[in-house]
């Protein structure tokens, strides 16, 4: 890198401060989807001024968008002087709750040290305002540079992105024909470039059964043992079949390279008494019983697959075992994303990595989903990747923070690859 602009950035300590502390000072929160408008007219007057073209982008009719909580984004573009290829960088600006066991005030982004806590300071206002100050810095040194440059602040990442960038790619925005490289500065660590991420299946299961007198159960059939039964089948079949699977993927941690499923919650007979309640139980056998599951599947595997697999031990329950009947509901489906190591924003990123930090780039993938999915499946746009400053395992915990070394750091490996893909020549 010219040494001008990494000077440059090393100068912008106080003003990341400054831009990171602003973000996580308006409190973000999905659910409900709060202050998305609020949080995009602050990042809008920001680039404005510096020549960006601010487009706010309602997701009208999507899941949670109502006119107490609007589903805003905000999309910024810059040209260049010359044609060539567009950069866009996509954050989101949604915060999960705040959750038990903070020390400090989640939304005043106290500054100690190096960190910065807040929630959403990993994930991913950090990353937001790296690659603010990265292509500020990158204009100022470099106002002559061919292509566009984008910034996206978008919403839902948290509940599905379906709000927020699975409505821009319905929308066009990603393009290729308008879009040729895509970075989204999800905390992934500023050496560490994610080329994807696993898929997801989510259902209900429901046995059934007959409801009857407590003290005479054998005149009614009760929807709990036979979802024992289906738990049984898990442990028995299910569990060490996915244990046995493994990706090509890079995924991090190394147990999500298996195919994994977590059951998120069961419910059995009648509705649970509020808390605090002196109600005793009635009698009755229970007729229905239900679970959630959340299946996390590797590229290798399929969705179809997926969903076969668990019709099929389902129905080897209903051959085996008498009056078993059950319903299964899929809830909703995430496909796998795997931009591949030979893609241009991959190559650039790790020769940027390794000229601006000294070190080799890892390529990871993600155990987890993130907005990739909608740019690659929805927007047809391959050439996307995660890039940015943090560290994943604090997303989403109490006392979330983000480094001001690294974000500078990562600012600098993203300024790199502006000069790499936007000065040809
Ligand atoms: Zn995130």
């Amino acid at each position: 890198m010219s040494d001008s602009l990494a000077q440059r950035i090393a100068q912008e300590r106080d003003e990341i401060i400054a831009l990171t502390q602003a973000l996580l000072r308006v409190p973000t929160l999905n659910p409900p989807g709060a202050h998305y408008r609020d949080i995009c007219e602050d990042i809008a007057r920001r680039l404005e001024p510096r020549g960006f073209t601010v487009q706010m982008i309602r997701a009208e009719g999507a899941p949670g968008d109502s006119d107490a909580y609007p589903r805003w984004n905000m999309l910024a573009r810059r040209e260049g002087t010359r044609p060539g290829d567009c950069l866009h960088f996509n954050s989101h600006i949604d915060v999960v709750e705040v959750g038990h066991g903070w020390t400090r005030d989640p939304f005043g982004a106290e500054l100690e040290g190096d960190r910065i806590y807040g929630r959403g300071a990993c994930d991913m206002k950090g990353g937001l305002a790296a690659s603010i100050i990265a292509v500020e810095a990158f204009l100022e040194e470099h106002p002559d540079f061919a292509g566009a440059i984008e910034i996206s602040a978008t919403g839902d990442e948290e509940s599905g992105g379906y709000g927020g960038v699975a409505h821009l790619a319905r929308e066009g925005w990603f393009n290729p024909a308008r879009v040729q490289h895509v970075i989204i500065p999800e905390p992934l660590g500023k050496d560490r470039i994610c080329l994807g991420h696993r898929g997801g299946w989510w259902a209900e299961i429901e046995t059934k059964g007959e409801i009857a007198h407590g003290s005479m159960p054998f005149l009614g059939d009760c929807a709990v043992r036979h979802m024992g039964a289906v738990l049984d089948a898990f442990e028995r079949d299910l569990f060490p079949a996915l244990a046995a699977r493994r990706t090509e993927m890079p995924v991090i941690p190394d147990g999500a390279r298996n195919s994994t499923m977590n059951i998120n919650a069961i419910h059995g007979g009648q509705p649970e008494e509020p808390e605090g309640s002196t109600a005793l139980p009635v009698h009755c056998v229970p007729d229905s019983c239900r679970i959630t599951v959340d299946r996390r599947f590797l590229i290798e595997e399929g969705v179809e697959a997926v969903e076969a697999e668990m019709r099929g031990l389902l129905e080897g329950l209903k051959a085996e075992r008498p009056r078993f009947d059950y319903d299964l509901r899929e809830i909703n489906r995430v496909l796998p994303s795997m931009t591949a190591p030979e893609a241009p924003v991959v190559t650039t990123l790790e020769a940027a990595i390794a000229e601006t930090l000294g070190g080799p780039a890892q390529h990871v993938a993600s155990p987890g989903s993130y907005d990739q999915k909608h740019i690659d499946r929805i927007g047809r746009l391959k050439n996307c990747v995660a890039y940015g400053p943090g560290i994943l395992e604090l997303a989403h915990k109490p006392d979330e923070w983000i480094g001001v070394t690294d974000m500078l750091d990562s600012a600098r490996v993203m300024a790199r690859v502006m000069q790499k893909l936007l000065l040809p020549g």
